[in-house]
């Protein structure tokens, strides 16, 4: 198989990828708090996921691609006190706990769906299991990592001699650093395994436990869920980096004081997407879903698009501008590949240059331009580069199937309005013609004037 080639957080570099059994690669992707619409900015760490799967499936790996949903104990703070974030939303909406979770998750997974990723192979919840996580908690507190305080279990940091390992931050820096109150705990970077429920407030989410009724931590979920359908250790585990200093370095801590093994051998983390330079945030009122950019005339595939420009390991900056650039980039390309003929044989030298990209630590500035260069080659025959395009984008994802050799071809209702556009045009009548184009909209239709006349496009 070819070589590989991925960063490690653990480890600090990149590394070539060396499966733990030939042929096949475990990932575990840790997946969103459904307690609130999931912003891009989350979206951006799922379509990075989604194109690591699929550089893999495309160098023959057969993937195992589990994605949790958080639907219980990821706390507001990363100091494990405040409120669970699903109980908060649920006061939030005056609904149960329950109900978010249900609500937030379906939204999650049309968001996926709408951005072209491929459907993960197993979507476990924290909530369905609370056993494997109390096990995985027990097996923690026999090795004598844990202690008890009036709040909950808390995993002791200084017990365990590698912890740190993934941040590379000592304890005595990370104490430092710290500027939270500690309460009960012993040291800031000790976490919670369970917590009790509150005396006074029933909660809608608890379970009873050895330890007292209550809810899991955070992060003991993951660890327990990736050994539950990876096994352990297991290959691949991703998210973006916000999670390296607490919840991965945890996830790491609990699997190695459990099992004694490192929890997986590769650690990926995207960096963040930020807004007009700056951090997203709800004070801000810039925290976009998918809808937002909708309604700025922004597709979910020219986001998807917009993510792929920069590599992973950037940050990558959001503005309407650079939204738009993107929207403009895809629509130019299906504009172009709808003309095309069918598609008949991969150029396998234009494959293989756009996967030797891909394979080193997932280059996707590299074959975006890779994939201009196809789109502007004279020689190439266009059912040759078309059929190369179709090739590139099982790792793209930009859905390029549906338009490839595919002109569209407008309803009759469609060639109606564009005819009476038209008119409204000859006849000057540009109030009448701006009503039209909103009719356009409705069917989910795009009109353009352009020196040849109108042009129209599906909103994709
Ligand atoms: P959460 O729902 O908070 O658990 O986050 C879901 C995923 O989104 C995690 O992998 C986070 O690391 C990631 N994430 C959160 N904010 C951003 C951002 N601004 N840019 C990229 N990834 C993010
Ligand atoms: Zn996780």
């Amino acid at each position: 198989m070819n070589t590989i080639q991925l960063f490690n957080t653990l480890g600090r570099q990149k590394q070539v990828f060396k499966p733990l059994k030939d042929g096949a690669m475990g990932m575990y992707v840790c997946g969103p708090t459904v307690y609130d619409r999931a912003s891009i900015g989350n979206l951006r760490a799922y379509v990075f996921a989604d194109v690591l799967r699929r550089m893999f499936e495309a160098s023959g790996y057969s993937v195992t691609h589990v994605m949790n949903i958080t639907d219980v104990g990821h706390l507001v703070s990363d100091a494990d006190d405040g409120e669970d974030k699903l109980e908060k939303g649920a006061r939030r909406e005056g609904k149960t706990a329950w109900e978010v979770a249900d609500a937030y998750t379906k939204l999650f997974l049309r968001d996926l769906q709408r951005m072209n990723t491929l459907t993960p192979s197993v979507m476990p919840k924290a909530t369905d299991h609370i056993a494997e996580q109390i096990e995985m908690i027990r097996a923690i507190e026999q090795k004598g990592l844990t202690y008890t305080t009036s709040d909950g279990v808390y995993f002791s940091t200084e017990k365990l001699p590698g912890y740190g390992r993934l941040s590379g931050q000592k304890l005595a820096d990370k104490e430092a650093g710290a500027r939270v109150e500690i309460g009960e705990k012993h040291h800031a970077s000790d976490f919670a395994l369970w917590k009790f429920s509150p005396k006074d407030e029933v909660r809608h989410m608890e379970w009873e436990s050895p330890w007292g009724k209550g809810f899991p931590g955070w992060h003991i979920e993951c660890s327990a869920m990736a050994e539950k359908y990876l096994g352990m250790p297991f290959d691949i585990h991703t998210g973006g980096i916000d999670h390296i200093a607490v919840h991965h370095e945890n996830e790491l801590a609990q699997a190695e004081a459990a099992r004694g093994v490192l929890e997986a051998n590769y650690w990926l983390h995207n960096e963040f997407l930020l807004i007009d330079g700056g951090k997203m945030s709800k004070s801000l009122g810039n925290t976009y879903s998918l809808d937002d950019l909708a309604t700025k005339g922004i597709s979910p595939l020219a986001y998807r698009y917009f993510v792929l420009g920069a590599h992973y390991k950037s940050s990558l900056n959001f503005t309407w501008e650079s939204a738009q650039a993107a929207q403009n980039a895809l629509n130019k390309l299906v504009d172009t590949v709808r003309t095309w003929d069918k598609p008949t044989t991969v150029d396998q030298a234009s494959f293989e240059a756009f996967m030797a990209f891909m394979r080193d630590d997932l280059d996707s500035v590299q074959a975006l331009a890779l994939v201009w260069k196809l789109v502007g080659d004279d020689m190439l025959p266009s059912a040759v580069k078309a059929a190369t395009l179709l090739a590139y984008d099982e790792v793209l994802g930009l859905a390029l199937e549906d338009v490839v050799a595919r002109p569209l071809k407008l309803s009759s209702e469609a060639q109606a309005l564009l005819d009476a556009r038209q008119a409204a045009r000859s006849a000057k009548d540009f109030q009448r013609s701006d009503e039209l184009r909103a009719e356009f909209a409705k069917l989910g239709l795009q009109v353009e004037d352009t020196i040849d006349g109108q042009r129209v496009r599906e909103l994709r």
